[in-house]
């Protein structure tokens, strides 16, 4: 590694024991947190090449600091069902580090949510925000409501319920929620009519995702997807590969993958698969995204539907097989851990050529390495799916200039934002020492901002 030449032995040793050290630390302090163990390990073992540079942020306990949160909440979140019998689930939020701006990170509504689920969330956004170049902290939160199958009057009394605790710990310069997994525009809106209702004012900065009529941004919904596509793209040109003419499998059929196949169907990909929690369906023409935005966006219905409506398409039930199908770029944008060490040597074998990642942590730390040592182009999510966090912050920015910028100059700045991303984790994996490798460059860059801010506000 070219790193060695720069630095002692000695000194990359040192880095090492104490990267090991506070992870396990982490681990003993969080038990049984996973998915928060897997987030740690990936940021920690990237960052060695900076402490062996710069054992200053070692000398300032920089790693230890960093992966406990600021603040952790939980709460009970009591409503009644359209039985008439009082339901209770687990609201959280993670205000993880503020250095460097108010907490920032959507909100979860599913099953799974847990402490686990939560930290790892906070944590990775704290280095995607900071790699945004915006001025926004780290944070994350959600509940373990589920929302299928739930009827617009549940739904409003949750996230009223859910609001009025939540309430209490955010503020346009304190705590600015989004969406996630189970909250879009709908949610979003009950939740601002409460925060509204309880603080008698209309702080519109609060939250982000809003309804455009009430202070949201033109380009917010296609961000996520938008931005992972554009990252993508800057990655492929630097190869002389492009999106044009390629064969693309998108998981999901959420928010992040509605607009990244969107983006990627005007590049001139063909978009052949994607899917949801219960399967996937297969369109070797293409699939039809006007069908899909009404069965997910509209209708609230399964994506097993769409073979109804395009007989030559194909439904298979199960998620994982989705990525059986050849496909040159492959874009998870469901969940974590979807693509495991199978899968990815699965995409491998079938010739993929590039992995961005649309979805927080969709592949396992073995599948990374799977693409790592196979030479697959891999965008991982910290930088690639920033696009959806960089327009929130444009919206608090238009919020507290009271104007509204169109679609097109939110897209452009977007845009601009993405390429910023893929330029500085480029230039950081080759100032350490791991030219090529994004998941180093990406947390590197991330990473030094913060710490930096950190150190410079003192111990807090
Ligand atoms: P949505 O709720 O809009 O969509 C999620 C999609 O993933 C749905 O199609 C859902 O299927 C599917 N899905 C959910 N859980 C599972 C699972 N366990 N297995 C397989 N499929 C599943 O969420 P988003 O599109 O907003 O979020 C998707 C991912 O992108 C998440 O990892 C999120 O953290 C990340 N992300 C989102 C951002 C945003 O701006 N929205 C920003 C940055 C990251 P079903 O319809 O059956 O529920």
């Amino acid at each position: 590694m070219a790193i060695l030449t720069e630095v002692k032995q000695k000194e990359w040793q040192a880095a090492v024991n104490y990267v090991t050290e506070v992870y396990e630390t982490v681990k003993k302090r969080n038990p049984g947190e996973s998915e928060f163990h897997q987030a740690v390990k990936e940021i920690f073992d990237s960052l060695v090449p900076v402490f062996a540079k710069h054992p200053k942020y070692m000398e300032q306990s920089i790693l230890e600091r960093i992966s406990e949160p600021e603040r952790m909440i939980t709460f009970r979140v009591p409503w009644v069902d359209d039985q008439g019998k009082p339901q209770v689930n687990r609201g959280f939020r993670v205000q993880f580090n503020s250095a460097i701006g108010p907490y920032k990170g959507g909100l979860r509504f599913h099953p799974s949510v847990n402490a686990s689920i939560i930290r790892f969330l906070g944590f990775e956004q704290i280095f995607k925000n900071s790699l945004t170049g915006q001025p926004i902290g780290g944070g994350k939160g959600g509940s373990d409501f589920d929302p299928k199958g739930k009827s617009e009057s549940e739904i409003m009394k949750f996230t009223q319920s859910f609001m009025t605790e939540l309430a209490k710990h955010i503020g346009p310069d304190l705590d600015v929620p989004a969406g996630d997994i189970g909250v879009g525009a709908r949610e979003i809106g009950y939740m601002f009519g409460q925060y509204k209702r309880l603080r008698g004012a209309h702080e519109a900065g609060v939250l982000t995702g809003k309804g455009i009529g009430y202070g949201g941004s033109l380009a917010r919904t296609e961000a996520t997807g938008f931005g992972t596509v554009y990252f993508v793209e800057e990655m492929l040109k630097d190869q002389g590969l492009s999106f044009n003419g390629s064969t693309v499998v998108v998981s999901g059929s959420g928010n992040v993958s509605i607009y990244a196949i969107q983006k990627a169907t005007q590049l001139g990909a063909k978009v052949v698969a994607c899917s949801d929690s219960n399967g996937y369906i297969y369109d070797k023409n293409g699939i039809n995204l006007d069908t899909v935005k009404r069965l997910k966006e509209v209708e609230r219905k399964r994506i097993s539907e769409y073979v109804t409506e395009h007989p030559e398409a194909r439904y298979v039930e199960g998620c994982s097989g989705i990525w059986t199908i050849p496909c040159d770029i492959a874009l998870p944008c469901a969940t974590q851990n979807e693509i495991n060490e199978i899968n990815a040597k699965v995409l491998v074998a079938n010739g993929v050529k590039a992995v961005g990642e649309g979805a927080n942590m969709p592949s396992s730390l073995e599948a990374i390495e799977v693409f790592l040592n196979n030479k697959v182009l891999f965008a991982p999510a910290k930088a690639a799916n920033a696009g959806g966090v960089a327009v929130s912050a444009l919206e608090m920015a238009q919020n507290s200039m009271r104007l509204a910028w169109t679609f097109e100059e939110v897209d452009a700045k977007l845009h601009e934002i993405m390429v910023n991303i893929y330029k500085n984790s480029v230039k950081a994996a080759e100032e350490y020492g791991f030219p090529g490798n994004l998941v180093v460059g990406a947390n590197i860059a991330g990473f030094l901002k913060v710490a930096d801010n950190m150190i410079a506000q003192g111990v807090v």
